[in-house]
């Protein structure tokens, strides 16, 4: 659904609109001109997007949708959706990113009105952009959870992902988080990314182990994504440790099933292989 920005009347439905995550400046024109036209807006807190709305030089009527009402008004916001343009925020960023928002999307689809997005800033985005790490695969990991053993279990249940992890934190745990990721991850490659489009936006690269250290004694202030590199790749099989495999499996196997099942295993060439153990064979 493509907005005209030249209508002051936006079509009745829901409209889920990113704000900048620091630099007003990054509000784009077409989410500018979303809020500023909309019939009502939900917002997590009034007091931020007022803030947003001065900027722009327009008033809204605002209507809070945060996760201790979200239940309650989430069935009177969708009704309204019929006849009205309601624009989601949330108070930084693109709503549903660790933010409220996915069932008020599911509902509004689900009673047959339209949903536009205007696309914008994203702190896991821009994380990404900033710590130089492999951007081909990633996995949003949002924040871990708070109790120390459920934290464990989500660090542990995406150990073996082969991709960019991209973490939210706060500058208090963030040492403790850095120390316990280099524990069950290994010492990978990472970034610590902070207020990223403010004034003391920053990304300190180094392995988990030296950022935990560096941040130890001095938790950092401001908002923070923590991006981990992906786990390194397996380390390739030698020609000592292909013949050792050969050997064994040629006391079960003819040579070339020998070659074809170590060849699979260490992920060897079966030619040189097979080649190999005729020689040992012989
Ligand atoms: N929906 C937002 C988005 O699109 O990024 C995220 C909301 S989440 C409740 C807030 C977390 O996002 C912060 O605790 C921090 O981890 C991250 N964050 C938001 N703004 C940031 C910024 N300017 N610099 C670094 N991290 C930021």
């Amino acid at each position: 659904m493509i907005v005209p920005m030249d209508s002051s009347v936006l079509s009745p439905g829901l409209y889920i609109v990113a704000t900048p995550i620091g630099n007003l400046g990054d509000l784009s024109p077409r989410a500018a001109h979303v809020l500023a036209h909309a019939d009502a807006i939900a917002v997590e807190d009034s007091r931020v997007t007022a803030g947003l709305l001065r900027h722009i030089g327009t008033k809204r009527p605002m209507t809070p949708y945060h996760d201790h009402n979200a239940e309650a008004v989430r069935p009177g916001l969708v009704a309204r959706m019929g006849t009205e343009a309601i624009a989601l925020v949330s108070d930084a960023g693109t709503p549903l990113i660790s933010d409220p928002g996915f069932k008020l999307v599911r509902d509004a689809r689900a009673a047959g009105h339209l949903v536009a997005t205007i696309p914008g800033p994203c702190a896991a985005v821009a994380a990404l952009t900033l710590a130089g790490l492999p951007t081909d695969r990633f996995l949003f990991v949002g924040f871990l959870p708070p109790k120390a053993q459920a934290k464990t279990d989500a660090i542990d249940e995406i150990g073996g992902v082969r991709a960019t992890l991209v973490l939210y934190e706060s500058g208090p745990r963030l040492a403790a988080t850095l120390a316990l990721l280099a524990e069950r991850l290994g010492d990978r490659e990472a970034a610590v990314t902070r207020e990223i489009t403010k004034r003391f936006e920053e990304a300190v690269t180094g392995t988990l182990a030296a950022l935990a250290a560096r941040y130890a004694d001095a938790p950092p202030k401001g908002e923070i994504v923590i991006v981990v590199a992906p786990p390194g790749e397996p380390v390739p099989a030698s020609e000592a440790d292909g013949d050792a495999a050969l050997a064994e499996a040629l006391t079960r196997l003819s040579p070339g099933q020998a070659a074809g099942e170590v060849a699979k295993a260490l992920g060897l060439d079966r030619k040189t292989l097979y080649a190999r153990a005729l020689a040992m064979k012989a």
